[in-house]
C-alpha cells in the first residue's frame, strides 16, 4: 500500500495560498502593487482596527473589463507577462498572477472594477477561493479590493498573527514605504479609529519624505542622484543626528518593488561611515533603477526580495553614493598647522583643542585630518601631509575648525548641523587595517 498520496487542489490552495499571504500586510501589499501596475494616480488603503477583519484597497487605475475580472481570480492568471523569456524583463510589480488567487482562497474577497471602455462595472464575490456572485455594478473607472476575514479558513494562520498593533504597525509600513517611493501618487491611508492619512500627489521624492517624516532640507535631509555602471541610485538621506535605533525608518526600492536587502542596507550603513556610532541606523530611502535582466524578484512567491546578478556592484555605487552624500556633513579641507592649545584640563572636560585655520599650505580632508590627529595625540600639535593644489582651493572656503579631545577617548569636531565624535581607538584601528591594506594592495590604501 502507497503512504504517499497527492493532496487535494483546496489543500494545496492553501498551502500556496499561504506562501503569498502570511498576515494582512501581505494583502496591503499585494493589493498596492496591483492598484501601482495598474497605473493609478490616487490609492486609497484602508484597514479595520483588527486588519485581518478587513482590508480594502480602491484606485482609479486601468480597471478590468468583466471578463478579466473574473480571470483576475484563478491562479496564474496575469495580463503582465507570457513567457518565460519576459521573467528577465519584468518592470511591473506582479508577475507571478497568483496574489488575487491566494487572498481570495483564505478570506471573504469582493473585487468591483470598471475600465474605461465599459459603461458599467463588474462585481465579483468569493468565499475561500470559490466564487460565489457576479454582479453589475454600477461606478467609477478604477478597482476596488475588499478582503474580509482574512484566515477564516486556515485557523492555524490566525492564531500566528501578532497583537493588533503590531500587525497594523507592519501593514503601516508597507503603505508608507510604497508612499515614501511613489510620490506623484495620491495616497489615502486610514486605520479604524486612528486619524487619516492623506498625502495629495508630491512633486518629488523629497517632498513626499518632507510631508512623511516631517524633516525637510533644513533638518539636512538631501537628495541623492548617482549613476555608474548602468545602475542609477537615487532617494533621500536623513542627516546623521536622525538616525534612529532600529532599521525600520529605511526604505529600499529596486525598479519601483520595495523590498528588504541585508546587502543595500549594509552599503547604506557603510556610506555613513564615521558619522554615525555602530548602533545608529540612518533615515533613508534609496531607489535603484537597474536593467531588469540584470536582477532576478522571483526568488520567493512574496518578492520581497531580489537577487542581484552583480552584488558587489550594487554595494559599491550605493556605499559611494552615500558618501557622497554625506561629503557635505564633513569640512573638505582643514589644516593643523596654526594649532594651538585652547583649553585647560577640567574636570571631565577638554583637554585640548587644536584650533585649525585656512588657508594654509597644509591641508588635509577631515577624515585624514581626524585620523592624522589621532596618531599624533596626545601630543597636541599634529603633523600633516602635502596635499595637490585642488584640495588646497577646496578648503579655502572652510571656515576654522576646532578639535577637542575628550577623556583621552573622544575626539570631538563640529560639522553642520551638529558634531562629529571619533572613538580614536577605533580610528585607530582604522588607520592600522588601511596601512596593511594599502601593503597589501598597493596604492594609498583609502577607502574611497
Ligand atoms: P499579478 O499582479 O502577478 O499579475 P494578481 O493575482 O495580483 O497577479 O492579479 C491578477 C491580474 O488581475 C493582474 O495581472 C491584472 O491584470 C489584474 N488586476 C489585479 N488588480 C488590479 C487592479 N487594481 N487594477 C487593474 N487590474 C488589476
Ligand atoms: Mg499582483
Amino acid at each position: 500500500m502507497s503512504l504517499i498520496r497527492v493532496l487535494d487542489p483546496s489543500v494545496i490552495g492553501k498551502i500556496r495560498a499561504g506562501e503569498v499571504v502570511d498576515r494582512p500586510a501581505a494583502v496591503a501589499k499585494e493589493l498596492v502593487e496591483n492598484a501601482l501596475d495598474a497605473r493609478s494616480t490616487l490609492i486609497s488603503v484602508h484597514a479595520a482596527s483588527h486588519p485581518e477583519r478587513l482590508i480594502r484597497v480602491q484606485d482609479d487605475g486601468t480597471g478590468m473589463s468583466r471578463e478579466d475580472a473574473l480571470l483576475a481570480l484563478r491562479r496564474h492568471a496575469t495580463s503582465k507577462i507570457e513567457s518565460a523569456e519576459d521573467l528577465s524583463r519584468i518592470r511591473s510589480l506582479g508577475f507571478r498572477g497568483e496574489a488575487l488567487a491566494s487572498i481570495a482562497e483564505v478570506s471573504r474577497l469582493s473585487l468591483s472594477t470598471r475600465s474605461s471602455e465599459d459603461l458599467t462595472g463588474t462585481q465579483v464575490e468569493a468565499l475561500g477561493g470559490a466564487v460565489i456572485q457576479v454582479s453589475g455594478v454600477g461606478r467609477a473607472v478604477g478597482t476596488t479590493v475588499v478582503v474580509e476575514d482574512l484566515f477564516f479558513n486556515t485557523p492555524a494562520r490566525l492564531r500566528f498573527l501578532k497583537s493588533r498593533e503590531a500587525e497594523i504597525r507592519v501593514l503601516s509600513r508597507v503603505v508608507w514605504n510604497y508612499a515614501l517611493s511613489y510620490p506623484r501618487v495620491h495616497w489615502k491611508f486610514s486605520v479604524e479609529g486612528r486619524e487619516d492619512t492623506d498625502l495629495p500627489e508630491a512633486r518629488d521624492l523629497l517632498e513626499r519624505w518632507e510631508v512623511l517624516y516631517g524633516r525637510g532640507s533644513e533638518d539636512g535631509s538631501a537628495e541623492f542622484d548617482h549613476e555608474a555602471g548602468g545602475v542609477r541610485v537615487t532617494g533621500v538621506l536623513g542627516a546623521p543626528e536622525q538616525a534612529r535605533a532600529s532599521r525600520d525608518y529605511q526604505t529600499f526600492a529596486v525598479n519601483g518593488r520595495v523590498i528588504s536587502s541585508a546587502t543595500l542596507a549594509a552599503a547604506l550603513r557603510q556610506g555613513y561611515g564615521n558619522l554615525l556610532p555602530g548602533d545608529r541606523y540612518p533615515l533613508a530611502l534609496v531607489m535603484i533603477e537597474i536593467d531588469p535582466a540584470q536582477i532576478d524578484c522571483n526568488v520567493h512567491p512574496t518578492k520581497r526580495e531580489v537577487r542581484f546578478r552583480d552584488e558587489a556592484r550594487i554595494f559599491q555605487v550605493l556605499r559611494r553614493a552615500v558618501e557622497a552624500g554625506m561629503r557635505r556633513y564633513v569640512p573638505t579641507g582643514i589644516s593643523f598647522e596654526d594649532a594651538s592649545i585652547v583649553g585647560e584640563p577640567r574636570d571631565g572636560g577638554y583637554r585640548t583643542g587644536a584650533v585649525a585655520t585656512a588657508p594654509s599650505r597644509t591641508e588635509v580632508s577631515t577624515e585624514d585630518a581626524l585620523l592624522l590627529a589621532l596618531e599624533n595625540a596626545p601630543a597636541g600639535a599634529v603633523e600633516v601631509k602635502e596635499r595637490e593644489e585642488g584640495d588646497v582651493q577646496e578648503s579655502l572656503a572652510e571656515p576654522e575648525v576646532v578639535i577637542w579631545q575628550l577623556h583621552d577617548r573622544y575626539l570631538l569636531a563640529p560639522i553642520r548641523g551638529g558634531m562629529v565624535i571619533v572613538d580614536q581607538h577605533a580610528a585607530h584601528e582604522r588607520i592600522l587595517y588601511e596601512e596593511a591594506r594599502s601593503h597589501l594592495y598597493g596604492g594609498n590604501g583609502a577607502s574611497h
